[in-house]
């Protein structure tokens, strides 16, 4: 069996480590590019949003490179994305492809049908305790990952050398997918530290700040937001996201299956505006903008994979937010249209905006 699945984030490093400690040959899906989409683009149906097409021109390339077999999570709706892994292996297979589907579907809802998946990612026998000393691995690396992108958020708004913060990011990303142990890790760790300190920054320079809310999909994978997190961070940005790998792990999977409801208080937030479940992150997407509100944020970016109809709810609703919270909120749509040169344009426009608002408040106070 030769084994496949989606590329998101750093995650494509973590999700490698698991399945081949599990005994499996792996064929790591390769960084999605402008050929994954096109291909996309190509045999999804019209009206797909831009996560789908991304994952089925990645399916390609994968099957391509000699995978057999994709894994992939399944989901329970209203969104689309529960449909997801069916349609597309209908389209694969239409195209001539032969392999197997596994999805995972969400274990409160399916889990017998769940656990059953699971056993057919382990090809080698393992006790209960190396079972769980692979997980345990996993876990941290990908929690070392998402540390070391909230370091490289604070960092790179206040960075003197441009670009520099990158840098060591990309280095210290290499160095935890290079970590075979958790005590590797947690040296790993130290080294992450040492570098995001060892950069040049400005001293008394207070950045404007930006919450990042959306779709998980665009919001958690680079290709598809077009890099806006560093795009931000060199125009001088402290960039807040509202989603982290490890933070979607627990409150989608680990709340489903013990049926309890994941971010109360971002739930709780959005109410008066957005009560009911629609799919998707919509609700969040409410939710996480009052919040960053709260926080005494500039403003907030929305992004939304267009057709998307969970972030179509949330966009139609923002407006009220924006005005009943004075917090400024750019809507991005983004499909396989949207170019990077375009969207700095726009994302230049919406900070010379907070900047001239700050100053503003400020004149006001004085
Ligand atoms: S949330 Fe939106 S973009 Fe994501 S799968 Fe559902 S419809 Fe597609």
């Amino acid at each position: 069996m030769k084994i496949t699945y989606p590329y998101v984030g750093n995650s494509h490093i973590v999700i490698k480590n698991l399945l081949e400690r599990f005994g499996n040959e792996v064929v790591v899906p390769p960084k999605p590019s402008k050929r994954t989409l096109s291909y996309g683009t190509q045999f999804a149906p019209e009206f797909a949003c831009v996560p789908f097409k991304i994952l089925l021109g990645t399916y390609i390339e994968a099957l391509e490179m000699g995978a057999d077999t994709i894994v992939s999570t399944g989901g329970v709706g209203p969104c689309r994305a529960g449909l997801y892994t069916t349609l597309q292996e209908e389209i694969l297979k239409d195209l001539g492809y032969d392999f197997q589907m596994i999805t995972l579907e969400p274990p409160g809802h399916y889990l017998k049908d769940l656990i059953a998946q699971i056993k057919k990612l382990i090809n080698r026998k393992m006790s209960i305790r190396e079972f769980w000393s692979i997980i345990r691995f996993v876990w941290e690396q990908l929690k070392l990952f998402d540390e070391t992108e909230l370091m490289s958020f604070k960092i790179r708004p206040l960075e003197i050398k441009k670009g520099e913060t990158t840098r060591v990011y990309r280095e210290m990303v290499d160095l935890i997918a290079s970590a075979q142990t958790v005590k590797e890790l947690r040296e790993i760790r130290h080294e992450v530290n040492k570098r995001f300190e060892n950069i040049e920054i400005k001293e008394n320079y207070d950045p404007i700040k930006v919450g990042i809310v959306g779709e998980v999909y665009v919001v958690l994978e680079p290709f598809a937001n077009l890099e806006i997190e560093e795009t931000l961070g060199e125009l001088g940005v402290y960039v807040e996201r509202s989603m982290f790998l490890t933070h979607y792990t627990i409150n989608n999977a680990v709340t489903d299956l013990f049926h309890i409801k994941g971010e109360k208080n971002v739930k709780k937030a959005a109410v008066p505006y957005f009560n009911e479940m629609c799919g998707g992150h919509g609700r969040e997407s409410v939710g996480h903008t009052i919040l960053y509100a709260k926080k005494g944020f500039d403003g907030v970016i929305h992004l939304s994979p267009f057709t998307c109809i969970p972030e179509i709810v949330a966009k139609s609703i923002l407006p009220a937010v924006s005005k009943d919270y004075n917090i400024s909120v750019l809507s991005i749509s983004l499909d396989e249209q949207t170019g990077k040169a375009g969207l700095r344009t726009r994302l230049e426009a919406f900070v010379d905006l907070l900047d001239k608002k700050r100053q503003k408040f400020k004149e006001r106070m004085a």
